[in-house]
């Protein structure tokens, strides 16, 4: 059943504060501390996943990037072709900013830093974000509740496919859901890989004094979902979230991070 209080994208596009969402939750590594550790966990894991060899080729796509870096600066190492995308003007314009280098772009040095540790060192920060800077080709509007997303661009169908907590805040209810898997993945080759993360049974997340819905499901409906729209998943780790009742940031109960292949 639809929730009452669904965020429709219009909302995002009107009042997602992007600055303050970057302050709020990517300001250092160590993320919104009332949220856990959920941000080296996640870059960890990708991290790890793209080391393994098992996600390669030449061309990534992010689906609703939001204002974000932190996923292309780890993928920026693997990937020589990267698109970007979101549904709001200011999110876009905001990652715009970081690769025109504009005085007053969000500063991703301690994230971006932390993040060369995990490769150890073999590249410097300058050089990552020059890297980045370089290998962002495009930066595209995208509504994942739409047959093709990227309307009205088309674009070929990529190695890679990423998602981070954006099919959630889209989707009003699971029937939803499921399309909006099915639509992303006409974005991706047979035999690519699917890289998502997902927060599990979480109803809200705030940014600033604005609440935002997100769609509350198991683990379970998440893997039928993929099992469904002809993925087979090759990883899928959970890590737990902090205690409900001290965090005001959002509900989540746990995260997942996946990697699934979409069969030939
Ligand atoms: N990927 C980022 C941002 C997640 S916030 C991160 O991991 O932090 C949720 C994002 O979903 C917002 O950037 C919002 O603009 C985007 N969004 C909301 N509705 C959407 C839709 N219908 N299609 C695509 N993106 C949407």
């Amino acid at each position: 059943m639809a929730s009452s209080s669904f965020t429709e994208g219009e909302v995002y596009q009107e009042s997602f504060n992007s600055r303050l969402y970057l302050e709020t939750y990517y300001s250092s590594p160590l993320g919104c501390p009332e949220e856990g550790n959920y941000l080296g966990f996640l870059l960890t894991n990708l991290f790890n996943a793209f080391s393994s060899g098992s996600v390669k080729g030449q061309k990534l796509i992010d689906i609703g990037t939001g204002p974000c870096l932190h996923q292309l600066l780890v993928a920026c190492e693997w990937f020589e072709e990267i698109i970007v995308s979101d549904y709001t003007d200011r999110n876009r314009l905001e990652i715009e900013k970081w690769i025109r280098n504009d005085p007053d772009c969000f500063d991703w040095s301690a994230i971006g830093k932390f993040i060369c540790e995990i490769e150890g060192n073999r590249v410097s920060w300058t050089e990552k974000q020059e890297k980045l800077r370089q290998r962002i080709k495009r930066v595209l509007k995208c509504d994942v509740t739409s047959s093709n997303p990227l309307h009205p661009v088309c674009v070929e169908p990529a190695d890679c496919l990423m998602t981070s907590l954006c099919l959630e805040a889209a989707s009003k209810d699971q029937e939803t859901y499921y399309n909006a898997v099915k639509n992303i993945s006409t974005l991706l080759k047979p035999g690519g890989s699917l890289i998502m993360n997902v927060m599990l049974n979480q109803t809200f997340f705030r940014v600033g004094d604005r609440k935002f819905s997100y769609l509350a499901f198991s683990k379970e409906f998440l893997t039928k979902v993929l099992n469904e729209n002809d993925y087979i998943i090759q990883k899928l780790e959970i890590l737990h979230g902090p205690d409900r009742a001290t965090n005001t940031h959002s509900d989540y109960e746990s995260i997942v991070f996946l990697v699934a292949q979409k069969q030939i």
